[in-house]
């Protein structure tokens, strides 16, 4: 296939945004090359501006989990937009979609919607801070919670208790305000919380791990920091950005039975358009603005063309619950078709699943958690991997640590075609 239009595009966008994108992993520079530009998308299809036609596994990162250009969400946004696209007034849409998610959520009275993940955790935070009074909070090395400065902490190898900021720009005042853990190690999350006994506000962790690549917890580990939260009154925030109406109705409180104290959303929620909410029970949600003191706002934040495309979003999914089951059984059998290609390559390999999540990892111990993720992520394995099945029409994250995102619009035959294209890519290696 040829990108020589994406790569003139590239060119152009250099010169006016830093990088050429508005979002960093867009960019390719963890497989090298130059991004692909997209002219439309329809199901499980990317139509880029070269003409090539690709099977999409990114799916906008999480939000089209019915395929692209869905007929009621695009039916819905069309209406909506007649009306106006923004009033910075209350609608009846915003009560219509918080009865849908609180109706389909676990333990959630109240919900308040914003514009991004990024938005949601970091509102969650202050709303776990205002009502605890206290001031640190406990992150998991390779979960990511959008790019606010209290998440731009990272490990580096090995967990280690105080965070250094990883991003220049982030204070260290900021940084000694997060904790950092290992995912999967209830242990030493004990331990952090023990040595930090009636500091600690809340523990933010995705209840399913797919910031560095898909990582589902260990059995034992949630039930563990929902135990240890409770003894030492920590809130036990659940980032379902990724997660929320993707792995169930109800997102991981359902599928693993395990209950949080407030849970963020984004990416699916929005059905496309920029929206993310956090939510909690009604003892905690009473701190926030207006109907308390911990502020909170957004000027387009409920907007009617967003809730309108998360309406018919969350309607579809509640009406076809199905749907969630179909996926998962679409991503089993990629799972092991995929499989039984890179077990006779030789090639180390693990694959990680659950439920439309799943990702391969080039190595061949378990990968549990940030470290055994960067180890795997070390070699020029997925490099080549990308490259090989982009070749072949196959649209993968471009980054080792990003889990793939499947999609209800994709045909066994999709499926299909992407085992072969895998057996042809990993001969090549
Ligand atoms: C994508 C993501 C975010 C950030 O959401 P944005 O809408 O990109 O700000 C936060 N948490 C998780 C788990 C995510 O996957």
């Amino acid at each position: 296939m040829l990108y020589q239009r994406s790569s003139a595009l590239f060119a152009d966008a250099k010169k006016v945004i830093p990088g050429g994108v508005n979002s960093p992993v867009r960019a390719f520079k963890a497989v090298g090359g130059d991004p692909i530009f997209v002219e439309k998308a329809k199901g499980a299809y990317l139509y880029d501006v070269d003409g090539n036609k690709l099977i999409d596994y990114i799916n906008s990162w999480g939000p089209m989990i019915l395929g692209h250009a869905h007929p009621a969400v695009l039916q819905a946004v069309i209406d909506k937009a007649k009306k106006g696209t923004s009033f910075g007034m209350p609608t009846e849409l915003e009560t219509e979609i918080a009865s849908l998610a609180v109706s389909m959520v676990p333990n959630i009275d109240k919900i308040r919607f914003v514009n991004s993940g990024t938005e949601a955790c970091m509102s969650a935070v202050r709303l776990a801070r205002g009502y605890t009074g206290r001031d640190k909070i406990i992150k998991f090395a390779g979960c990511y919670h959008g790019h606010s400065d209290s998440f731009l902490i990272q490990a580096g190898s090995g967990a280690v208790t105080f965070g250094t900021p990883n991003s220049p720009g982030v204070t260290e005042g900021t940084a000694k305000d997060t904790l950092l853990a290992r995912y999967n190690d209830l242990e030493q999350v004990t331990a952090i919380v023990e040595k930090n006994k009636e500091e600690i506000a809340c523990i933010i962790l995705e209840p399913v791990a797919g910031n560095m690549g898909c990582i589902p917890p260990e059995k034992g580990f949630l039930e563990g920091l929902r135990t240890l939260c409770d003894t030492h009154n920590i809130l036990l925030i659940f980032d379902e950005v990724m997660t929320g109406f993707r792995l169930a109705p109800g997102g991981v409180q359902e599928l693993l039975q395990v209950s949080a104290d407030i849970v963020t959303f984004g990416k699916v929620i929005g059905g496309g358009l920029p929206v993310g909410a956090f939510a909690a029970k009604n003892e905690i949600m009473s701190h926030l603005a207006p109907e308390g003191p911990v502020y909170q706002a957004g000027t387009l934040s409920g907007n009617p063309l967003a809730m309108a495309a998360g309406l018919a979003m969350l309607t579809e999914l509640n009406e076809n619950r199905s749907v969630f089951e179909s996926i998962a059984k679409k991503t089993e059998y990629l799972h092991k078709g995929m499989a039984s290609v890179l077990e006779t390559s030789g090639l180390p390999y693990t694959i990680n699943r659950i439920g439309s999540m799943i990702s391969i990892h080039f190595s061949e111990t378990p990968v549990v958690d940030f470290e055994t993720a960067a180890n795997a992520a070390a070699g020029d394995h997925f490099k080549k991997f990308f490259h090989g099945m982009l070749k072949e029409g196959i649209y993968i994250a471009p980054s080792a640590f990003e889990t793939w995102f499947l999609c209800d619009a994709l045909t066994y035959e999709d499926l299909d075609a992407t085992i072969a294209a895998c057996e042809k890519t990993v001969a090549a290696m």
